[in-house]
């Protein structure tokens, strides 16, 4: 494993062009790239680097400040030897989905205040403007973290025995109807215990008084789940978090509501069926195992 260090900085900021700061820090081509419509740079180091502290203090030096986004990277073995991956997919291809698109919940197991704990009961229903996101691949996720397969995965899915799981049809909705599209959601029928507190890179945002939401992700910290050994004796191949992640704007009329969600945990079982199925663009982030 090895933390990667990124530093995008917006090219028009630094007097002189970003060149006047990549050259004397000694980035070149292989670890600065132009991301041409943002005119931004994007500087990718080992965090252990000392480029990136000598790119910290030049930056610093003409009154910049630029946040580092820290990520653990793994070996396809040590992904192969995880108890569980904690499964995130590209941002950029996410699609919307929820309770404002029409999808219905059960909320009374249901913290009344953030949502969570809110249980599905109908179909995924996702903003069919979106629909354009899906073309071309096999899997994706909802905005809420949601897996997406086509049917084909979702056949494979089910063949392969893997636990923990179910399925629900998917809809495209648009204001003045919906229509059935050949995806699955997949569904997870087995949340953890709470994690460890040993667990780093995640901040607990204006905590709800349930303590179970308003969980994200810190920028500058990797995000690393820890679970002790004994919480992990009864798991399935997958699993979901007992905290609930993201923004919850729970009005009580979930017609208007945005809930929070738990991330996905799966097995390298479950990884390597969607890798056989040639699917790319998720993050696989494998838990730690701690004592306490
Ligand atoms: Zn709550």
């Amino acid at each position: 494993m090895w933390t990667e260090a990124r530093i995008v900085i917006i090219n028009d900021r630094i007097p002189g062009g970003p060149q006047t700061i990549l050259g004397p820090a000694g980035c070149g081509p292989d670890v600065a790239v132009l991301d041409e419509v943002a005119d931004a740079t994007v500087i990718t180091l080992d965090d252990t680097d000392e480029r990136l502290a000598l790119l910290q203090s030049l930056l610093e030096e003409r009154g910049l400040r630029c946040s580092v986004r820290r990520n653990d990277r793994f070996t396809d073995e040590e992904l192969e030897a995880a108890r569980l991956l904690v499964m995130e997919y590209d941002t950029n291809a996410t699609v919307f989905a929820g309770p404002m698109m029409g999808t219905t919940y059960d909320m009374s197991d249901a913290c009344n205040r953030c949502g969570a704990g809110a249980r599905q009961t109908s179909a995924l229903f996702i903003d069919g403007e979106m629909l354009p996101r899906l073309e071309g691949r096999r899997a994706a996720t909802t905005s809420h973290e949601e897996p997406l397969v086509d049917e084909k995965l979702a056949a494979a899915l089910a063949l392969s025995g893997a636990t923990g799981l179910s399925f629900r049809d998917v809809f495209a909705a648009f204001e003045e109807r919906g229509f059935r599209i050949p995806w699955r959601q997949v569904c997870a029928t087995h949340p953890l215990p709470p994690m460890s507190p040993r667990s780093t890179g995640i901040e607990h945002y204006e905590p709800c008084p349930c303590g179970r939401s308003c969980f994200t992700g810190k920028e500058e910290v990797p995000l690393r789940l820890a679970y002790r050994a004994s919480d992990l004796a009864d798991i399935r191949d997958v699993n979901v978090t007992w905290e609930w992640y993201g923004i919850s704007k729970y009005t009580g009329d979930l017609s208007e509501s945005v809930l929070p969600y738990p991330l996905f945990l799966v097995t390298p079982k479950v990884r390597r069926i969607f890798l056989d199925a040639g699917i790319t663009g998720f993050d696989w982030l494998p838990i730690r195992v701690v004592d306490e």
